[in-house]
Formats: structure tokens, sequence, C-alpha cells
């Protein structure tokens, strides 16, 4: 059940390690992330973005801190984990959050319909035909219910990122991930997905997203982090306020770098 008094993502002094470096990559790195609302992670190449996203993924494990979705602890530091690769999270918690990644990840042996039913048939153990038919619903929500049958090859980048964001959608995850979707793709396809994200966003869906589209961060974030070296350089709970008059010398000179 979602309790609304507890915020849909909690991140409370995470520490983030990779085997062999020297010093942690994340470093006491808190934020929460209130129910059906966007949130923005900004910042230089190498900040840590993408490890962030992992580690609340449970795609790597931590070394301190906790995760936490609605008030439950999903994830604890242990150190000494840090080239255990994967987090010890169960199958089923990992599907709690999900994510869509910057290159398209689409298993390319399997057509449209059969990358987004995998998943709710394998691990949730769903009923196919229920599974199928709320597929194609979502791909009627992305405009690409014609192309169900296709197989990835034969789609473009943007319909690609399109079919990703509807099979993390079926596993309907507390809070969903993105990690610059759109960097890798051609101009013209850019808008095609960051409507699809405007849309999920305007219905309610939490969302945690790494981006250096800014005017899109702009028009998106209800609240926003600037990430540096492994730390929060400024956070806002009011993004038009952080787009427009960022209180840190920092934030100014990174947000410059676009214009
Ligand atoms: P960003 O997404 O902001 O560009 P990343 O999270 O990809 O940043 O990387 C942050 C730092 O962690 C970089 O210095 C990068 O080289 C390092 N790093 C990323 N992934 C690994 C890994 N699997 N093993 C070791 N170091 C890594
Ligand atoms: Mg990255």
């Amino acid at each position: 059940m979602t309790d609304m008094q507890q915020p849909s993502l909690r991140v409370a002094h995470l520490v983030k390690q990779y085997a062999n470096a020297d010093k942690p990559v994340l470093n006491d790195i808190s934020f929460e992330v209130p129910h059906g609302k966007v949130f923005v992670i900004v910042g230089p190449s190498g900040s840590g973005k993408s490890t962030l996203l992992r580690t609340i993924a449970g795609l790597e494990p931590i070394q301190g801190g906790t995760i936490s979705l609605n008030g439950e602890v999903i994830e604890t530091g242990r150190p000494g984990t840090e080239s255990a690769g994967r987090s010890k999270r169960s199958s089923a918690l990992r599907t709690r959050v999900g994510m869509v990644f910057q290159s398209y990840d689409l298993f390319p042996n399997k057509t449209v319909l059969g990358n987004i039913t995998l998943a709710p048939t394998l691990v949730q153990k769903r009923d196919k035909t229920e599974v199928e038919k709320e597929a194609v619903a979502l791909l009627e929500r992305v405009g690409l219910v014609d192309r169900k049958d296709s197989w990835p090859h034969e789609l473009s980048g943007g319909q690609r990122q399109r079919v990703a964001i509807c099979r993390a959608l079926i596993l309907h995850p507390e809070v969903l991930l993105f990690d610059e979707v759109t960097a890798a793709l051609d101009p013209e396809m850019v808008r095609e997905v960051l409507d699809v994200m405007l849309e999920l966003a305007d219905q309610g869906q939490t969302m945690l997203i790494v981006t250096h589209e800014m005017q899109f961060a702009r028009a998106i974030a209800d609240q926003v982090i600037l990430l540096e070296d492994g730390g929060i350089v400024e956070q806002s709970d009011d993004a038009e306020r952080f787009f427009t008059h960022p209180r840190t010398e920092r934030a100014r000179q990174f947000l410059r770098t676009f214009e």
C-alpha cells in the first residue's frame, strides 16, 4: 500500500565506492522524491549520475546509507561489497523501481510485444493474455501499437526508447528512472521521447530523471539537484527557481554552459 505520508523514494547518506577506487564515487547523498513528483538530476559528465540511478535500481550494491521506498528500507549499505556487482535485492523488490537507459537495450531476438511482456510473465508470473492486453494499451499510449510485431532492428532510436519506456511501465514501478534517454538519439527523435515523459509526469508517475536537455528539465522538473564529484552541490524543492535563480556560483556556471 502506498503511504502518502512517506516519500515515494528516500535516499539517505548513500555511499558508493567501486572496487579498486581510492575514494567513493558517491559520498553522503541524501534526497527525497515525493509521490507523483518529477525529480531531476543534472551535473557534469563523470559526476556520478548514472551510478546513482543504478544503485537505486538495484544494479549496484552500496557501501553506506539506505534506499527506501514508501518508508520501507529496500537497500542498506554494506562495507566490503565494492566488487559485488549487483545488489542482493530480490527480483520482486527490483521490479518496484523501473529504469530506462541511454542505450536502447531491447532484447534483439524478441519482438516489440515480446520485449514488453517478458518480465511480467517470467518474473511476476502474471497471466500472458492479460499482460499482452496491457502491453498493447501501453503501445497505444506511446503511438506504437502498429509496431507490436516488429523487431528492434526495424525501429528507429526514438521508437526503441518508447518501447523501453513501455517495458518499464508494465511492471508498475513505484518510481521510474531515466538515464539520459535521449542522449544517443538523432535530434528529430528527441521530441517524441520527451513528449511521452511529459505525459507520464502529467499522469502522476513518480520519476527520477537524469538529463542534459536543460529546456526539458526546466519544463518537467518539480525538484532538482546538481551533482558534482559524487556530492550534491545544490538542491532545490523549487525547480523553476533553480533554473532562473540558482543559489550557488557553481550552479550558475553549470547552467551558463547550456545557454
Ligand atoms: P555520470 O553518469 O555522471 O557521467 P558515472 O556514474 O557514469 O557518471 O561515473 C562516475 C564515476 O564513476 C566516473 O569517474 C566513472 O569513471 C566511475 N565509474 C562508473 N562506472 C564504473 C565502474 N563500473 N567501475 C569503476 N568505476 C566506474
Ligand atoms: Mg551517465
